[in-house]
């Protein structure tokens, strides 16, 4: 018998919805590279339902429980007295989603001298200490694909609501105004911008095709550089740094994971690089933005704008200056978290547990950490190292 943790976040402040706004989710079979959508061998959960909260338990209990195995759900998961730290010592498997991080410190692995796998429901395992987790063999997956395309969508809403200026817009109109003038005198059009990706993978890819219709320039950085046929389909150029893509781009989306190599890669002097009047998109961490760094630019006008759902850490506390920075389209972290997306990451969480309990291989791409490296997808994105300090701020947070 294992005893699994699975931390997620608060049920709806009204408790569970009784009807959804939709009563069925489009039927997906792969994603755009063709990787198939996740393949457990059943699922006990209704797509379009929440899941990712906690009475939702990500459709877990039934299988987990009906294979002998014990399944702890909780949202508590900052500070020493959180149920996450005392279901710690005999824990085997912990289960989190980045919109509301158990974060895997090395200390909070050492106390868990049974754990075996850390699962991320979802993508993005920057806050587990990867690090700590190849030194003690401990397996770190996530559900690879799952909500890319999902991110990709909030991109594009993000970067037409800043450069649009739709926001404060909409907020006049519930405020009951009609200032025009007030609305339009930051509001302009997208078409013929340059828009550039710090990364190419699979969201910041999506991002530049979803994009591409609106008659705009490309541009990207990654440390894997893209296929020739696609540079010329999207008619892309390709930087080999970010200062080289921040000097020319209106527009910059930050798609790639957090790793030692990117975190903080925003910050105070590279945001002198950037255009004055440049829209700042991100969706990826928090932590690859000096935060107050990008509210000075925000302040000072280097910046028009900054959107995304990323804070570190998470939930952010209440003082956290990007809730207050002039321009900013910020959301609590749910861009990943739509229902449709949860339907997908609960399934690829279940397919991951299938294959552990039976021991049958992980499929590749969902692998960050395995045999005391990084393996599958983290080979590929992320480098050696920890970046989770600093996340014991969370606890700071109140309701
Ligand atoms: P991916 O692995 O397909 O792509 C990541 C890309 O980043 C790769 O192409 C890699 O080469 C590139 N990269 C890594 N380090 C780099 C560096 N130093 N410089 C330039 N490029 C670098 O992953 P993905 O599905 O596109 O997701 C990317 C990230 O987006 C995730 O790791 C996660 O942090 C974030 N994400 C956020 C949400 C959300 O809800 N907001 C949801 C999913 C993913």
């Amino acid at each position: 018998m294992a005893k699994i943790v699975c931390v997620l976040y608060d049920d709806p402040v009204t408790g569970d919805p009784k009807t959804y706004a939709r009563d069925s989710l489009p039927r997906l079979e792969r994603y755009p590279d063709g990787q198939t959508l996740p393949t457990p061998r059943a699922i006990d959960f209704q797509p379009g339902t929440l899941l990712g909260s906690v009475s939702g338990e990500l459709g877990l209990r039934k299988y987990l429980e009906s294979n002998g195995h014990k399944l702890v759900v909780t949202s508590s998961k900052d500070g020493a007295d959180s149920v996450l730290d005392r279901e710690l010592h005999d824990a085997e498997i912990v289960i989190s989603q980045p919109f509301w991080p158990a974060y895997m410190t090395a200390e909070r692995i050492a106390r868990a001298p049974r754990l075996k796998m850390i699962v991320t429901a979802g993508i993005g395992s920057d806050h587990t200490d990867l690090q700590a987790a190849m030194e003690r063999g401990v397996t770190v997956a996530e559900v690879t694909y799952c909500n890319s395309n999902s991110v990709a969508e909030h991109v594009v809403m993000m970067t037409l609501s800043l450069v649009r200026n739709y926001i404060p817009s909409y907020n006049r109109v519930v405020k009951g105004g009609w200032n025009i003038a007030d609305c339009v005198q930051r509001s302009y059009d997208l078409e013929g911008m340059q828009v550039g990706s710090v990364a190419a993978g699979r969201i910041g890819l999506r991002v530049l095709r979803l994009l591409k219709p609106f008659d705009v320039k490309l541009h990207y950085l990654d440390r894997h550089r893209l296929p020739e046929a696609i540079e010329k389909e999207l008619h892309l150029t390709h930087h080999s740094s970010l200062e080289s893509l921040t000097k020319v781009c209106d527009v910059v989306s930050l798609n790639c994971p957090l790793h030692p190599e990117t975190e903080h890669m925003i910050n105070a002097q590279s945001l002198k690089n950037f255009k004055r009047g440049a829209y700042l998109i991100n969706t990826a961490r928090g932590k690859l933005c000096d935060r107050d760094a990008v509210a000075a630019a925000l302040e000072s006008g280097q910046l028009a704008g900054y959107a995304g759902d990323v804070w570190f850490p998470q939930p952010a506390p209440k003082d956290h200056p990007w809730r207050s920075m002039p321009h900013h389209g910020m959301t609590p972290h749910i861009s990943g978290t739509s229902l449709s997306a949860q339907a997908r990451y609960a399934a690829g969480t279940r397919e991951i547990l299938e294959c552990y309990f039976e021991n049958r291989p992980i499929r590749d791409e969902y692998l960050i950490v395995q045999g005391g490296k990084l393996a599958g997808v983290g080979a590929h994105s992320y480098s050696a190292g920890n970046a989770t300090k600093g996340s014991e701020e969370a606890a700071r947070f109140r309701k």
